[in-house]
């Protein structure tokens, strides 16, 4: 469903937000407008976290411009949809919703309406019923461009992330009686520079370091719809960083398909790992989060910098996809099982225990039994703290399109079922190991039971603690680990001093 909108206006924040600038000015008259007259906008999101903060991006761009956000399709006149093409579900979900709105028979559908009003030399889109803005935002967007008009001709804008700074304009061309407008570029690094951000996560920021992808894996989409590896300069995150921290932020997570393969775009040339320390030593950061590393650019240095500052969370996430040298061949991972255990064995005997997590596919093209038990194997070895398990799925334009072999559903259900229990048997047996540890947890939700709260540790794990304070939300509590379940760890809130681990 649509993300909840009822932040305060002083969520939200970006490089011309600032004290005096003209969108501070716009945000601080829209705080006493009324909501006459006012267009509404409504968004739902799909797919992943680089998703959830692009429309982050999105809202902040409308709202900065005297939109409305609403919390359903009916009473919004714009309505988008920020859509994720990485398997083939999930682009279907979107179309069905499409289907949702497709307009009632003699019901004008916008690019129709817009037709009579442009015939009766009318400015303004009849704004009822089916009268409304129907767009489609992100990789679906980008992957299947113009013919989503084809598909759901009621749909009348089309695009991808690399545009959303158009949006206004698009929406506006449309008012002004054009039929459809696409923003499908993807070799700009305007992403990075919407001007405001509208901020959902009260207590963890969102910031893209780093938008597409130069890797090749033969079974993703992502390089035909977010396009090539653009990084942001290192001197404007950091900039950003430092507001969020004055606005009180004190968890920053830097975004990426590939974030560890950050390359500064500025003189500076900042690695990776030294973005993560400069990050961490701004004044009010207490933990730096990261994702999705790339085995293949993942160094030594990370661990280093995760050694040497706590600041920094003691979490990787590092996609392995599959335990099978050949697997990982016909994939194009660019990384053999050898060289990805060498770098697990880094973050194993690194001095803080770090928390692996990773993703896996079951049942691509050719994978045998054997290659399947091979990632059986890898996970033992490694020993993961969460995997997110899936079938391969079929994308258009990629390699992997065109291989043999292909594995019944049947099958690829079979082995994800057993991926699947195996993880979790590990995971319940590492979770059960941390109890009578205290950790540290940033309490980030209320329960409706009394006294009961839930937060992440640094290692990323949900920890459901009880507490008897009365405002707990946002702070940083200790809390001792009672007991595990394979998704989370139970505990109380620790009230005396900690001894130092
Ligand atoms: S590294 Fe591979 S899986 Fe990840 S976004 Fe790039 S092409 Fe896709």
């Amino acid at each position: 469903m649509g993300k909840s909108f009822d932040i305060g206006l002083e969520r939200l924040t970006g490089a011309g937000a600032w004290p005096g600038s003209e969108t501070e000015r716009r945000i601080e008259a829209g705080r006493f407008d009324t909501d006459a007259g006012r267009e509404t906008f409504y968004l739902e999101t799909f797919g992943c976290q680089m998703n959830e903060h692009d429309s982050e991006k999105v809202a902040g761009v409308l709202l900065a411009r005297g939109y409305k956000q609403v919390e359903t399709p009916e009473a919004a006149k714009v309505i988008l949809y920020n859509t994720c093409s990485i398997r083939e579900k999930a682009a279907q979900k979107v179309f069905s919703r499409l289907g949702e709105l497709r307009p009632s028979e003699g019901e004008p559908s916008a690019a129709k309406s817009r037709e009579v009003d442009a015939r009766l030399n009318a400015r303004k889109v009849v704004n009822a019923g089916g009268g409304k803005i129907i767009g489609v935002l992100g990789c679906v967007a980008q992957q299947e461009g113009e013919e989503i008009f084809e598909r759901a001709p009621w749909v009348s804008l089309v695009c991808g992330s690399a545009s959303y700074r158009k949006l206004p304009q698009l929406i506006a061309e449309l008012e002004a009686g054009n039929r459809r407008v696409t923003g499908l570029d993807t070799d700009t690094d305007e992403t990075f520079e919407t001007e405001i951000t509208r901020r959902d996560n009260p207590f963890r920021a969102y910031l893209t370091i780093i938008e597409g992808c130069d890797k090749a894996c033969s079974y993703c989409v992502v390089p035909f719809t977010r396009g090539p590896e653009r990084s942001r300069a290192s001197a404007s995150i950091l900039q950003e960083v430092r507001q969020l921290a004055d606005m009180g932020y004190t968890e920053i997570q830097l975004l990426g398909q590939t974030v560890n393969s950050y390359a500064d775009s500025s003189a500076r040339k900042m690695r990776f790992s030294d973005l993560l320390v400069a990050t961490a030593e701004i004044s009010g950061i207490r933990r730096v989060r990261f994702t999705t590393s790339h085995p293949r650019d993942f160094g030594k240095d990370i661990v280093e910098a995760i050694e040497a500052y706590p600041a920094i969370c003691e979490h990787v996430h590092l996609p392995v996809q599959s335990g099978s040298a050949a697997v990982l061949r016909a994939m194009a991972r660019t990384y053999t099982r050898d060289e990805y255990l060498e770098k697990v064995a880094w973050m194993k005997s690194a001095k803080r225990a770090i928390s692996i997590t990773t993703d896996i596919i079951v049942g691509f093209p050719g994978e045998s039994d054997a290659d399947f038990q091979e990632t059986l194997s890898l996970m033992d070895s490694v020993q993961y703290d969460g995997a997110f398990c899936f079938k391969y799925s079929p994308r258009p334009n990629t390699p992997s399109l065109a291989m043999n072999d292909i594995i019944s559903e049947d099958e690829k259900s079979r082995r994800l079922a057993i991926l699947l229990e195996h993880q979790r048997e590990i995971q319940r047996s590492r979770n059960e190991k941390l109890v009578g540890q205290v950790a540290e947890v940033l309490v980030d939700g209320k329960s409706k039971r009394a006294n009961q709260w839930s937060g992440h540790t640094s290692s990323n794990r949900v920890m459901n603690f009880s507490s008897h304070a009365e405002n707990i939300l946002g702070d940083y509590v200790q809390v001792k680990v009672t007991g595990a379940t394979p998704n989370s760890l139970i505990g109380e809130a620790v009230t005396g001093p900690v001894a130092s681990p």
